[in-house]
């Protein structure tokens, strides 16, 4: 009578201390994968998948200096796309030293689109007809893109302009190409910048929220060349913050 009462208390306590470690660890689970989420609106999809269970046991960090150094183009070579995008200071970052995975997939950011929109119209009042006339891109397009740009112009030139897929900050949904309506041929110039229309852009984009993302003399930081056309959303005080202090996104992120 006694052992078997003895019994029960064991195996009641057995039980109890199963039923607490489980629930200890799948709420520890569920607060790994709620960190990870305030990243995007992917990332809770891909934590929730084929995730290593030693995985929700390592603290989230900011992302750490690259061992190995950029080949001459500013990749790391051989470098593997990651599972997540990354974001510093609660801000989407797409370079050739932190690209995004080959899921990552967006689409255009409604905000970034309105705030565009009514940069967009400020600047025909003031009688220039922008346009943006690339945005978001799929990892899918950019592949495309890059791969004809190489065989137009060859890797190292095609480096300077053109992302790798999942190196660029369009698969962001962020970022568009601007330029001026019935001058094509400017499109994707330096020369867009000197006009009156690129100068109005470079003006005014701030107080839309936009950042000239690959100023002049700053390819050694963004690892681009010059690109008077390519606007990136940031919001409003950040952008302000930026061409205040006349630096670059990865300056203003502490990544340069
Ligand atoms: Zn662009």
């Amino acid at each position: 009578m006694k052992n078997s009462r003895t019994k029960i208390i064991i195996g009641a306590i057995i039980s109890a201390a199963l039923i607490i470690s489980i629930f200890v660890v799948a709420n520890y689970k569920n607060n790994q994968v709620g960190v990870n989420s305030d990243n995007g609106e992917n990332s809770t999809v891909q934590n929730s998948n084929n995730k290593p269970a030693d995985e929700g046991s390592k603290t989230p960090e900011l992302p750490k200096e690259p061992e190995v150094k950029p080949d001459k183009n500013g990749y790391i070579p051989n470098q593997t796309l990651p599972t997540e995008p990354t974001y510093i200071k609660e801000i989407l970052i797409a370079n050739k030293r932190y690209p995004l995975p080959s899921t990552f997939a967006p689409e255009e950011d409604k905000t970034a689109r309105a705030a565009l929109d009514t940069m967009l119209a400020a600047a025909k009042q003031q009688g220039f007809d922008l346009v943006a006339f690339s945005g978001y891109r799929s990892f899918e397009y950019q592949t495309t893109l890059y791969n004809n740009y190489v065989k137009r112009d060859g890797v190292d030139a095609a480096d300077r302009y053109s992302a790798r897929p999942g190196y660029s900050e369009h698969q962001t949904g962020l970022a568009f190409d601007i330029g001026e309506k019935g001058k094509e041929d400017l499109w994707l110039t330096e020369e867009f910048g000197e006009t009156a229309a690129g100068q109005w852009l470079f003006t005014h984009a701030d107080e839309y929220g936009f950042i000239l993302r690959f100023p002049q003399n700053k390819e050694h930081i963004t690892g681009y060349m010059y690109e008077s056309w390519h606007y990136r959303y940031v919001g409003t005080e950040i952008a302000k913050e930026i061409k205040k202090q006349d630096i670059t996104l990865e300056e203003y992120l502490g990544v340069n």
